[in-house]
């Protein structure tokens, strides 16, 4: 029986995770989750975070992971080769290899903000990493992730050269683990003042330790910039701005009127100080701080049209079983949405939610359309940022889409 003491290092026996018989599909599909259910025997006594051997009922190895019986995703699964050892140097070279990636990425040139590292995407169950112009935020969500926090910031430091490494956990997922929250600096000196982004040519202030998610919404980045060439000349209805990118954006590109809507007042003031940022442009910004529900129904009631809506709203549905009602809430606000939309005008529409999937969304837009009585092209349609990578065998990792659709 093994059993190691550092919990990052590998033994040279592993505990071995037998699945039950008819559940290796997954497993040899290289989905990186493990669920207890399909466990049969764990033969050995592994610690909660020690490096484990997958096998067949049959005895057949299939892959290695790290253990959590506390969790219901029991396993991280890591590796599916079986010379490759589970170490400090695995976690270093994972980063690494993540890092590359996005320094060779030809559609990164025009930023120096971006996400380091995506989680399962890139190997690292539970790790994302983003960097702002230097000043990374890293969220660790796994037993496996945090029990390599010191291999991971290493090879951080050593190829992102950042000024500041800093973590913020997600308490959420942090419960599903059943592992202690933590954040705090883990490298470096915190910026004294706002750190100031660059992208598309623009400049955002992030705030590192306080915004949302890890502070900006990169992911969206690519969508930001496409929508922007239809602005030139435009009224564009922004809902769901956060610090009021898509307007900021759209500005730059010669929209006329911009009105920003948002539930928090401290995401305006952003967008305000951003707008600032921007300098001079021919465009009226406004900033409205209340719910997006009742205000585009007010806005609908006063007979309100704009050339371009957008729609960025927060994830409805976090599991399979909210689907339904976020498929009700992405349709009543899409069916108002659309009655903000001038004849001939766009609506960009998005779900962040994993589990409502395009075909999905395309469909709830489609009854949105029908009872709004208009008719609808979609025009474009729209991903995550390329540094969100899709993992095939991890199709959960698509969880960005969004339509720019042309309103009759
Ligand atoms: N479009 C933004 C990201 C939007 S994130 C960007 O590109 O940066 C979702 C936003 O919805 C958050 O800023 C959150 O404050 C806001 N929000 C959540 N619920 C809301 C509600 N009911 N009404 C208005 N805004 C809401």
């Amino acid at each position: 029986m093994a059993d190691s003491d550092t919990d990052s290092a590998q033994p040279m026996t592993l505990s071995r995770v037998v699945l039950k018989s008819g559940r290796d599909k997954s497993v040899r599909g290289r989905h990186p989750r493990l669920f207890a259910g399909a466990i049969k025997e764990i033969v050995g006594r592994p610690k909660d975070g020690n490096v484990v051997d997958v096998s067949t009922n049959n005895d057949e190895w299939l892959a290695r992971g790290i253990i959590n019986q506390q969790a219901q995703i029991a396993v991280r699964l890591l590796t599916w080769q079986q010379d490759e050892t589970v170490d400090d140097v695995f976690w270093k070279q994972r980063v690494h290899r993540s890092v590359e990636l996005r320094q060779c990425d030809p559609l990164l040139r025009a930023t120096n903000a971006r996400r380091l590292i995506f989680g399962e995407s890139d190997g690292l169950p539970g790790v994302i990493a983003d960097d702002y112009a230097g000043y990374i935020v890293l969220q660790l969500s796994t037993l496996a992730a945090v029990n390599a926090r010191a291999a991971i910031v290493a090879a951080l430091v050593e190829c992102a050269s950042p000024r500041f490494i800093f973590e913020r956990s997600d308490e959420e997922r942090m419960r599903y683990e059943h592992i202690k929250e933590s954040s705090g600096v883990l490298y470096g000196e915190a910026p004294t003042e706002p750190v100031v982004i660059i992208e598309g040519g623009l400049s955002f202030l992030v705030d590192v330790p306080h915004g949302q998610k890890t502070g900006f919404y990169l992911d969206q980045r690519e969508n930001r910039s496409r929508l922007a060439r239809y602005c030139a000349g435009a009224s564009v209805l922004n809902v769901f701005s956060y610090t009021g990118s898509f307007g900021i954006y759209a500005a730059a590109s010669g929209a006329l009127r911009v009105v920003n809507v948002d539930s928090s007042p401290d995401a305006l003031r952003a967008a305000q100080a951003n707008v600032a940022l921007l300098g001079a442009t021919s465009c009226e910004q406004q900033y409205v701080a209340t719910d997006a529900f009742a205000d585009l129904r007010a806005r609908r009631a006063a007979g309100e049209q704009y050339d371009i809506v957008v729609l960025d709203p927060p994830k409805f549905a976090h599991n399979p079983e909210q689907i339904d009602r976020a498929a009700r809430a992405y349709k009543d606000l899409n069916r108002v949405g659309l009655a903000l939309v001038k004849p001939g005008g766009l609506l960009a529409t998005f779900s962040c939610s994993g589990v409502v999937d395009s075909a999905l969304f395309q469909k709830i837009l489609f009854s949105a359309a029908i009872e709004a009585q208009r008719d609808v092209q979609v025009v474009e349609r729209f991903t995550q940022a390329s540094d969100h990578p899709v993992l095939l065998s991890y199709p959960e990792s698509e969880y960005l889409k969004g339509l720019l659709c042309r309103v009759r």
